[in-house]
């Protein structure tokens, strides 16, 4: 049977990655808000999960209303959110921060102290109990150093993705990953990643969907389906995750390389077909 097959009919939680399959820049990707509304009306609720680190769940869900989707930011994952919230369950409570406002707001919101190394002398940030790192367009080599500074030996280096680049208008930029690589070579010490593919997003996301992971493992994780438009991070972290994978993309020959989805759609409009 095509595992496309009234989809929506056999799973609880439809989990839509944001940039480029929500919106591409301040474009809404066509079919997305379809998908969305058609879901909502059989049961199923729906989840964001974006690996950003540089806007707050509130401007996120602001972007995803301007795309025809509703949205609450209580509805959003951000790689910035769950990193403030892995944050307070590790026993952070303070931490120097290489990433933008947004981010500081959004682990200063779980309860997080931040010294920000933006535009510090290094040396002036202390006493913190790890380096959280985000993407961050102003970011400056002074606070790279700023950051160095503040770190002591065995302090974890928090990233919020891994990702090695992002856009830019002229060209790519050094993603999150790059930055926390940078740390990691200067110290010695191996980051932890938050944003997918790694498992704390995921697991983050199960919370946020209401399922007790304490308990034992009986729900059948297959009735969540994440929708995105990386084989890297979205289908490789929902693979791993035991979520039913789906990849948006433009090349329906297959993804040729790494991971591979359980289901193939060249518009997310495809998955509302009979098939
Ligand atoms: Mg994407």
């Amino acid at each position: 049977m095509d595992p496309r097959a009234d989809l929506l009919g056999t799973i609880e939680h439809l989990v839509l990655d944001c940039d480029g399959v929500v919106y591409v820049g301040s474009e809404a990707v066509p079919g997305t808000d379809r998908l969305a509304a058609t879901a909502r009306e059989r049961g199923v609720s729906v989840l964001f999960l974006t690996n950003d680190t540089t806007m707050s769940r509130h401007d996120l869900a602001t972007a995803i209303r301007a795309a025809g989707i509703e949205a609450d930011p209580r509805e959003v994952l951000s790689a910035a959110w769950a990193t403030a919230l892995w944050c307070v369950e590790s026993g952070i409570r303070h931490v120097a921060l290489l990433g933008t406002h947004r981010l500081e707001e959004e682990l200063v919101s779980a309860g997080v102290d931040v010294s920000s190394c933006m535009g510090r002398v290094p040396g002036s940030v202390q006493d913190v109990d790890a380096m959280v790192v985000g993407s961050a367009p102003d970011l400056t080599v002074r606070d790279l150093d700023t950051a160095l500074a503040a770190w002591e030996r065995g302090m974890p280096i928090v990233a919020g993705n891994g990702d090695r680049t992002y856009p830019g208008t002229a060209g790519p930029r050094l993603g999150c990953g790059s930055l926390a690589y940078a740390l990691a070579h200067a110290t010695g010490e191996v980051p932890v990643f938050v944003g997918k593919p790694e498992p704390i997003m995921f697991r983050e996301a199960e919370r946020l969907l209401g399922l007790d992971l304490s308990a034992p493992h009986d729900y059948d994780r297959s009735k969540i389906a994440l929708l995105g438009d990386s084989v890297e991070s979205d289908v490789l972290g929902a693979n791993r995750a035991g979520w039913t994978s789906i990849l948006l993309t433009s090349d329906d020959r297959g993804t040729g390389a790494g991971a591979e989805p359980d289901i193939l759609v060249t518009r997310p409009t495809d998955l509302l077909e009979e098939v």
